[in-house]
């Protein structure tokens, strides 16, 4: 009731007023000058200095660990794109051979794909000439010419090219069995 009363009064709120505009210059300049709020304000500063080193700290692990990822992907890339390591196989001599009615000469190739060694570069020699000869087969039917002597075969009278690589395979697996019968 009496605060009431005294604030009423224009006397009291110019007092009250320079001393309200005192305190906050006072509080401004104790916020700024004081010690305890310097030390505060150190120790935030601390505080965001150790974040940020800490945050750097983590990247570094983060791009360490995308780098060491990064080098197993493409080691792993590299292995895949070569496949297993090729070691010449014990049959890579095997290259020519009569094969049913014709000699066949071929080379073999490490597969990309994972099917290991193929046969390759297939080649039907001439059976009067050795020449190999040209494979004009279509889907109509086995066609093979000599460049040399004009000797020609069709159809029945033509080795399968299918069977011929099938019987090459079946040679070296049949090699191997007698090379390991004691
Ligand atoms: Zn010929």
């Amino acid at each position: 009731m009496i605060i009431k009363k005294t604030t009423k009064s224009p006397w009291i709120i110019s007092i009250s007023t320079a001393i309200f505009s005192l305190f906050l210059t006072i509080g401004y300049d104790y916020f700024k000058k004081n010690p305890f709020f310097t030390t505060i304000g150190t120790i935030f500063n601390w505080a965001w200095r150790t974040l940020i080193n800490a945050l750097n700290f983590e990247l570094k692990i983060w791009w360490i660990l995308m780098a060491i990822a990064f080098f197993v992907g493409i080691i792993y890339l590299i292995k895949k794109s070569k496949g297993e390591e090729p070691v010449l196989p014990d049959f890579h001599t095997y290259r020519e051979g009569k094969l049913k009615k014709w000699k066949w000469t071929w080379d073999w190739k490490w597969s990309t794909s994972g099917d290991g060694w193929i046969i390759t570069d297939m080649e039907a020699h001439c059976p009067n000439c050795d020449t190999p000869m040209i494979d004009n087969s279509s889907m109509y039917g086995f066609s093979f010419d000599c460049p040399r002597c004009e000797f020609h075969a069709s159809d029945s009278q033509c080795d399968e090219p299918r069977k011929i690589e099938r019987i090459i395979h079946d040679n070296i697996d049949r090699m191997r069995k007698e090379n390991s019968v004691p």
